[in-house]
């Protein structure tokens, strides 16, 4: 599989799974965005993309509520074009519908949601000139009620329909919009719930033991997933929501 000549946005690309997808596709020679705010982060995945003798990444230090249209822009003043628009940049808050804030639930939904919207739409052209496509990092919550997730669920369940409108829409252009929706992978996401690392060893050794494969997911299993979908071999692939989970969606768990 190869990026040759591709180029791709990363967003959320200076941590977790969106750092892993850049470093991965970057090795599959593709010209990567890294899209994130902390620019140290950021020039960190730079550096890695660099030392692993793969093309200079554009780093580009911008929120993704608020700077779509630079994210767009830029990315094709550097490189000329857009092949592909990966919406991973995301954030989880733990909250239930008796105790949500407002504040909380629009700032989930303006990160987790809104901002693929517009980075969507600006991208658009581009990715029509191409024949590019669209990669968004939903959850096994997308698919499966959890009770103290409530904003970060429905953010995830409304992403993953912006993904079968979007491809029923695109088609035509011949733009593909496709969706992974991973279940536990061990990414920093979890230390921003504010719990320690032995709490957050323990909920992750809870999931391994209920997930069928008997682990939890690593940023090797999304990075493979996203080149699989955004990649050339699934051109004939749009609308699809594809878990990442070790099977545990089809056991019942999220
Ligand atoms: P991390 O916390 O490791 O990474 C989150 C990334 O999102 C960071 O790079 C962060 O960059 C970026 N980000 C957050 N808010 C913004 C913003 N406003 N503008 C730009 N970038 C932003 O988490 P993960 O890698 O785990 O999460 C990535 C995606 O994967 C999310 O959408 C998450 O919901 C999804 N996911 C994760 C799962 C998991 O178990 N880890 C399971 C299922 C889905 P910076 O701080 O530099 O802005």
């Amino acid at each position: 599989m190869s990026f040759k000549d591709k180029v791709v946005i990363v967003t959320g690309a200076s941590s977790g799974i969106g750092r892993g997808a850049a470093i991965h596709l970057a090795k599959l020679a593709a010209d990567v965005v890294l899209v994130g705010r902390n620019q140290e982060r950021l020039n960190e995945v730079k550096q890695q993309i660099i030392a692993n003798g793969s093309s200079e990444p554009l780093v580009l230090a911008a929120d993704v509520t608020k700077d779509s249209e630079k994210i767009i822009n830029e990315s094709v003043k550097h490189f000329g074009k857009i092949n592909v628009l990966i919406n991973n940049a995301g954030m989880m808050t733990e909250e239930s519908i008796e105790n949500v804030t407002m504040e909380a639930f629009d700032k989930t939904i303006d990160v987790n949601l809104r901002s693929v919207v517009q980075l969507t739409q600006k991208a658009i052209p581009y990715l029509e000139q191409t024949k590019g496509n669209i990669l968004n990092v939903s959850s096994t919550a997308g698919l499966k009620a959890v009770p103290n997730l409530l904003s970060y669920c429905v953010s995830k369940a409304a992403l993953d329909q912006l993904t079968k409108c979007s491809a029923l829409n695109l088609a035509p252009k011949g733009i593909r919009v496709n969706a992974i929706n991973p279940a536990a992978i061990r990414t920093p996401l979890y230390k921003a719930l504010g719990i320690d690392s032995k709490a957050e060893q323990e909920l992750f050794d809870s999931y391994k033991s209920h997930y069928p494969m008997g682990r939890i997911g690593e940023v090797s299993d999304t990075s493979s997933a996203i080149a699989y979908l955004t990649g050339d071999s699934a051109s004939f692939l749009t609308g699809v929501l594809l878990p990442v989970d070790g099977g545990a969606l089809t056991a019942g768990y999220d």
